[in-house]
């Protein structure tokens, strides 16, 4: 992704009309085949929307989503579907994307039956080989949503993207809404089809702990933009970007024997439709000097594959 996106959102009667906003811009990163890469920040960041400009569903009004050797933004849309088949979405709540008046067979069938993929004998043995894979059984099949409980809907929602064998998943805070131990559960079934399908994931989510389980790299965003990405393990020993070490101030960390200081930031997120110049941070920031007020920072390469968008580095 590059450049900027200009992105458009309903809020209802809030502002009377449909209004235009730019809530994701110059973000850009590289997902690699086979690897898990976290999105995180506080809503309003950004990261869903960046998560839908790649499926196509949000438009973007510049830049580019490269996939396989295609700018998926200037794609016509009959070619387009040959390549939406290979990267598929999973919600947050999978309920409300599940028609409450079908069956889950017929549910996890209709993809199959869109792209006309395989006869109706092979469809279903196909659903019934994927209710397997997520730890569902033959005779829910048969059942209506309302009858499964969270977990078992986002089993469901898993199945639903898996039913396509696609190489990419865009998880959009696919545990969020769920019991933490139903959390963990979920999470390792995911790594598990991971492994099984040769996924690559594209994990979006606000929880640092669930982040930092799952993910390979990491990216931070804050009002539309990645301030740091970097491999795991780095981000965390060494959070270089003053909001990165606030979000992580928060959560406790068992591994190093030791309390962190919490840091709180001051005041709200700005809103995504008037972003500050300069540094996006530079109204919460406890560092902020004149210059962030004003100068946009370059995203650096400090150490291998660890990049800051700050004036401190
Ligand atoms: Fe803070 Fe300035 Fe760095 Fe932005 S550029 S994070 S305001 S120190
Ligand atoms: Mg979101």
């Amino acid at each position: 992704l590059q450049k900027r996106f200009q992105v458009h959102q309903s809020f209802g009667n809030w502002f009377g009309k449909k209004s235009y906003l730019s809530a994701v811009k110059d973000v850009s990163f590289r997902l690699y085949e086979g690897e898990t890469y976290g999105l995180v920040g506080e809503s309003g960041s950004g990261k869903s929307t960046t998560g839908r400009t790649i499926l196509g569903l949000t438009p973007a009004s510049s830049g580019q989503v490269i996939y396989q050797n295609k700018d998926l933004v200037k794609l016509p849309k009959k070619e387009l579907r040959r390549f939406r088949k290979d990267i598929q979405l999973v919600f947050q709540d999978p309920f409300s994307s599940l028609n409450p008046r079908k069956r889950i067979g017929r549910i996890l069938e209709e993809p199959l039956i869109i792209h006309k993929m395989g006869n109706q004998t092979q469809r279903q043995e196909q659903v019934f080989n994927i209710l397997k894979k997520v730890g569902l059984l033959p005779e829910h099949y048969f059942r209506y949503p309302h009858e499964f409980s969270g977990g078992q809907r986002q089993r469901i929602g898993l199945a639903r993207a898996l039913i396509m064998n696609p190489k990419i998943m865009i998880c959009d805070e696919p545990v969020s809404a769920l019991d933490v131990s139903i959390q963990s559960q979920i999470l390792n079934m995911l790594k598990e089809l991971q492994k099984e399908f040769k996924l690559t994931l594209l994990f979006i989510t606000h929880d640092i702990s669930v982040v930092r389980y799952i993910s390979d790299r990491i990216g931070i965003m804050y009002l539309g933009t990645i301030v740091e990405e970097g491999p795991t393990d780095d981000l965390f020993n060494e959070p270089l970007h003053p909001y990165t070490k606030a979000l992580f101030s928060a959560v406790p960390d068992f591994t190093r024997n030791r309390l962190k200081e919490r840091i709180i930031l001051k005041g709200e997120m700005p809103s995504p439709l008037s972003p500050p110049a300069g540094c996006v941070f530079h109204t919460r920031c406890p560092l902020a000097t004149d210059k962030c007020k004003t100068e946009v920072p370059i995203f650096k390469e400090m150490q291998a594959n660890h990049k800051v968008a700050c004036h401190l580095f």
